[in-house]
């Protein structure tokens, strides 16, 4: 594997709720390669806040692929169940500002509340926006519900957060012609996100940005389907004064019919090669042309 000379922080983040696959491989090999010898560090972080999904022999299984691919990472590895306190810590800071609120409802109760609205908005990865019903709670209902230990989630009052930071949300995209764009996010594509779940104190989104600051990565370097994310992201690192990486969005591995690489889409996994008796050199070839555009130094 040629590498590239920088000096960035980057890393490579999976969850361990499935197997890698090759579009894994992919991602984890661009990072590492970009991360380079020349003093840029190369991180491994395991996304495991889903204690339901995620499974600690999906876990043992990233870092054999990985390690059978070649690749090397600074240990410990930051495991973000291990770290809810780094998130609540997060989320009270935004509390704090006003800028969240608990909301009781169950997807269903979503979904009734929005069925029948021709047209109502949906955020990008397909979920309804939420319409509001707890965000108008009394403050006495509030805390009876809340006394009454009934679970809740947290969501991010949209409208409330834009205003308070008042300014365009802009982060340095880097493209693979390695040519540097500025991009202004758009938060407000996600309606009033949740922050936290019934079932799991942190979400992707909090977390990511928790950590992503915490361990000083200054390249995000990540799959396009999670572009539009980041402008949620941009939000949040805003409001909590975080720093702001460089990201990279990548194109994503496709099937022959044109399908994107995913593990509920059952995507071979890494180890199904390996099985099967490829070497990690074919499979890195196999990768290589989609890995050139890396560029020189
Ligand atoms: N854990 C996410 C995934 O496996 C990646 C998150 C990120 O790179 O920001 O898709």
């Amino acid at each position: 594997m040629t590498r590239s000379f920088t000096s960035g922080v980057f890393r490579f983040a999976p969850s361990s709720n499935g197997y890698l696959h090759l579009g894994h491989a992919y991602s984890a090999m661009l990072n590492f390669l970009l991360a380079g010898p020349g003093g840029g560090r190369f991180l491994l972080r395991i996304e495991d806040i889903d204690r339901e999904r995620c499974r600690p022999e999906f876990e043992a299984a990233i870092y054999e692929d990985l390690a059978w691919l070649g690749l090397t990472w600074e240990t410990p590895v930051r495991r973000q169940a291990e770290h809810f306190d780094a998130y609540a810590g997060a989320l009270a800071k935004l509390t704090a500002q006003g800028l969240t609120y608990p909301c009781f409802c169950s997807r269903r109760e979503i979904m009734d509340a929005v069925a029948g609205r021709a047209g109502w908005p949906r955020d990008p990865d397909g979920s309804p926006f939420y319409p509001g019903t707890c965000k108008h709670l009394s403050r006495s209902e509030l805390q009876r519900r809340i006394s009454a230990g009934e679970p809740a989630a947290l969501r991010i009052n949209m409208e409330a957060a834009t205003v308070k930071v008042g300014r365009p949300l802009i982060w340095r995209e880097i493209g693979p012609d390695l040519q540097s764009r500025e991009i202004a996010g758009e938060p407000s594509l996600w309606g009033d996100a949740t922050l936290s779940r019934k079932d799991i104190p942190a979400s992707y989104h909090i977390a990511v940005v928790v950590d992503d600051a915490l361990q000083g990565v200054t390249d995000v370097v990540r799959g396009e389907d999670l572009y539009l994310a980041t402008g949620l992201h941009r939000l949040l690192q805003a409001l909590l004064d975080l720093p702001v990486p460089s990201y990279r969005h990548h194109a994503l591995l496709r099937d022959a019919s044109g399908l994107k690489l995913s593990k509920s889409a059952r995507a071979k996994p890494i180890r199904a090669f390996r099985e099967e008796g490829l070497s990690a050199a074919a499979v890195r070839d196999r990768l290589s042309p989609d890995l050139v555009f890396i560029g020189a130094p």
